[in-house]
């Protein structure tokens, strides 16, 4: 446990209730900071008086917690502590291990505290963002808590923290473009003079290709480089694009230079990223770099639920447990079914409940990724491929193994949503680098042998049905 020591205060005796003070001081500071903030950095805390140390012990998930709310917040939680106790009282934070957190309490916010004036017109972005994916409609568990947390912290303050650049990778589904366009919704709407750039790797490459065919280049510099915030999805499709990578160096540099915010979104850490030249693979790596990983059953439904909410349609729970019992691999799949189902509902006329749930999502739509283990894969490629299945996790290479041990890693990644690392692990001790490899060659070989890629996709038909 690490602890350091905040605020300054006299001793105070007869506090009522050891956690009680720290809930009323969440509650005071619930009707002053925004939803999504305190939901951020103060709904994961537990704070208990030590009336020995005559300090307020404040427990959080993680030093990045600790860091934000002492370096942003110290001053608020003193105010509350003063509020509600009456008395000044020294707070210090520990950090806890994360499976200790549940939210601590459920605050009614305050409806009447104003909201965001409107969106001045001056506020300019070049790129509509989706309505929907703001941070207020973000599940956030222990899955994605750490992403979560940096987007609204250079929310928050933009340009002035060390995440910059904030790099932000997971795969597919994970919900990287609702985050990053987040953080575009709330800057716009808190920090209106500040100018936004939003762009996709694909939109930033075909705009700085059209502008060098067309002459145009000093628009497009003048564009990219007026950002006091550029938002950059999917960079992975940087990769090999010499020219782009030169010229988003450059943009980067001009940017950060000026203290502007830069964030970027992948499907894989910079790193991981074939073709990216090492400069720009520095710069990504420079400021924070923070993963999204999947769901776990109870945030899949408290999702289901968000969405169900905002469609402004009821399902039954056991519904939306069967959806994300089945569904386990990303949040974009998940709402598929969801969809179809209400879909499905509403073209049969009738009401949703389990029978028709697992009739409308039947086995051609829910794919039972649940059920498939690595081993398992390994097993049936190893039968496809006939070699024994000890083969996957041995040392052995002739070609044949190794091209089976390759598709199996493949498949492993596709069908499951186990960590490179533990696929690497889970084939005999193998290095995450070595997955991505396996994925990689896999992927290419898919690309330009078709009667290699007709038995893969035959191997991964068997291993769904
Ligand atoms: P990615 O860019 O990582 O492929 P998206 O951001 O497009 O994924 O997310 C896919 C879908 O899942 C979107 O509709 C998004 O709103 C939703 N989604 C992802 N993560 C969450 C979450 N934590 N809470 C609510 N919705 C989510
Ligand atoms: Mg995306």
């Amino acid at each position: 446990m690490n602890s350091f020591g905040m605020g300054g205060g006299m001793t105070v005796a007869n506090i009522p209730d050891q956690q009680k003070l720290w809930e009323s001081c969440l509650n005071y500071m619930s009707l002053r900071v925004k939803k999504h903030s305190f939901n951020t950095w103060f709904k994961y805390t537990r704070g208990i008086y030590d009336s020995d140390a005559s300090s307020i012990v404040i427990n959080v998930p993680n030093q990045f917690v600790a860091d934000w709310l002492s370096d942003r917040y110290a001053d608020l939680i003193s105010e509350a502590i003063r509020e509600t106790s009456g008395k000044s009282i020294d707070f210090l934070f520990e950090i806890s291990h994360p499976s200790e957190f549940e939210p601590q309490t459920e605050i009614d916010f305050n409806p009447r505290r104003p909201e965001p004036a409107e969106i001045p017109a001056h506020a300019r972005l070049d790129y509509p963002l989706n309505e929907r994916f703001r941070f207020d409609n973000f599940v956030v568990g222990k899955f994605n808590q750490f992403g979560h947390a940096a987007a609204v912290a250079v929310a928050e303050a933009p340009g002035t923290t060390p995440y910059n650049p904030l790099f932000i990778y997971g795969g597919t589904g994970l919900g990287k473009t609702h985050l990053i366009q987040a953080i575009g919704h709330y800057v716009q709407e808190q920090f209106p003079r500040k100018k936004i750039v939003y762009a996709t790797s694909e939109k930033f490459t075909s705009d700085f290709i059209y502008a060098v065919s067309n002459g145009k280049i000093n628009d497009f510099t003048s564009l990219y480089r007026s950002a006091d915030i550029l938002l950059v999805d999917d960079v992975q499709f940087f990769s090999g694009k010499e020219s782009t990578q030169e010229q988003f160096f450059h943009t980067f540099n001009d940017l950060s230079h000026s203290g502007k915010q830069v964030v970027l979104t992948s499907d894989r850490h910079p790193r991981d990223i074939k073709g990216l030249e090492e400069r720009l693979l520095s710069r990504f790596s420079s400021g924070l770099v923070a993963d999204l990983q999947p769901p776990d059953l109870e945030s899949r439904i408290a999702i289901l639920r968000k969405r169900t909410d905002h469609e402004k349609v009821v399902i039954p729970e056991d519904v939306l447990y069967f959806i994300a019992d089945n569904v386990n691999s990303n949040v974009r799949e998940l709402e598929g079914c969801l969809t179809k189902l209400l879909a499905y509902a509403s073209l049969e006329k009738t009401d949703i409940d389990r029978q028709f749930a697992e009739r409308a999502l039947g086995k051609e739509i829910i794919r039972p990724r649940r059920e498939i283990s690595i081993t398992e894969i390994q097993k049936k490629s190893a039968e496809f491929f006939q070699i024994d299945a000890a083969m996957m996790t041995a040392k052995k290479k002739t070609s044949r193994i190794a091209l089976a041990r390759q598709v199996a890693m493949y498949l492993s990644r596709k069908l499951t949503a186990f960590s490179l690392k533990s696929i690497g692990e889970a084939f005999g001790g193998r290095d995450h680098s070595t997955v991505i490899h396996a994925c990689d060659s896999i992927a290419k070989k898919m690309e330009n042998d078709y009667d290699f890629r007709e038995k893969v996709t035959s191997l991964e038909a068997a291993l769904l049905c």
